[in-house]
């Protein structure tokens, strides 16, 4: 009897593993041809990290990036800085690559996949061809963080945005080639703000793209088992794209 019953949650379970993965290479609309690549590419190795635990090191990654102190809440700091910004308000989101669909990518690990907190966007030709390659704001913000910090991120880059609800989100890029933002600089949605890079030749060249709800939360380590104040990027801006 016991052994049957093993039997029958064994085949339950492998078939919600296998329902699961097929779910998970849906996140973009890419053709089969693609995900049979993306497939391909999960085992190529070095793209990031290639055993567990995996936790990003890197130069001041425990405080905010902004200093609130005076103000209730991030927020309220924010609120004050976009005052009279009316054009950059975020009111669309779009790809970080491949603008504006993420055409000729793919995401090589997602999000929460092996507690990873973004999904890393990689040219569908795989190894270090996007390397150089464009980064763009995903939407109207405020850059609040852009400098290369070493360890397992390099040069990165957030950005906060105000959208027209008035909530707040945030992105970040990282492991770049090129950063060409500065702190406190305001920037609009497509604007080129580095190039795909391999932090200072860590990994193969991908982008590690962010968003999180949560916003001017420290840099963090990348992967952590729950991930309170962030939401998976493709999601999000694929449920945020431009009305006009
Ligand atoms: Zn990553």
């Amino acid at each position: 009897m016991g052994r049957y019953f093993s039997i029958i949650i064994f085949l339950f379970s492998s078939f919600f593993i296998g329902n699961n993965n097929e779910r998970r290479t849906d996140d973009l609309d890419y053709s089969s041809k693609s995900k049979a690549i993306a497939f391909g590419k999960l085992n190529e190795r070095n793209i990031e990290t290639d055993s567990l635990p995996l936790y990003m090191q890197g130069e001041g990654i425990l405080e905010p990036p902004i200093d609130i102190s005076g103000y209730n809440n991030a927020e309220e700091y924010f609120d004050q800085l976009f005052h009279g910004k009316w054009t950059y308000l975020a009111a669309g989101y779009d790809f970080p690559v491949g603008k504006p669909d993420a055409k000729g990518y793919y995401i090589a690990r997602k999000f929460m996949e092996e507690r990873h907190l973004g999904d890393d966007f990689n040219s569908k030709a795989g190894g270090n061809s996007d390397l150089g390659h464009p980064v763009y704001a995903i939407a109207n913000g405020v850059v609040t963080f852009s400098k290369d910090i070493g360890g397992g991120w390099g040069k990165t880059m957030r950005i906060v945005h105000k959208n027209m609800d008035k909530t707040y989100v945030e992105s970040l890029y990282s492991h770049c080639d090129e950063i060409f933002v500065k702190y406190g600089q305001f920037v609009k949605k497509g604007e080129k703000i580095g190039t795909i890079g391999t932090a200072n030749g860590q990994y193969l060249a991908h982008l590690h793209h962010e968003i999180r709800t949560e916003i001017n939360l420290p840099l963090g380590r990348g992967y952590a088992d729950e991930p309170t104040g962030y939401v998976a990027p493709t999601r999000y801006i694929r449920a945020h794209r431009p009305r006009w």
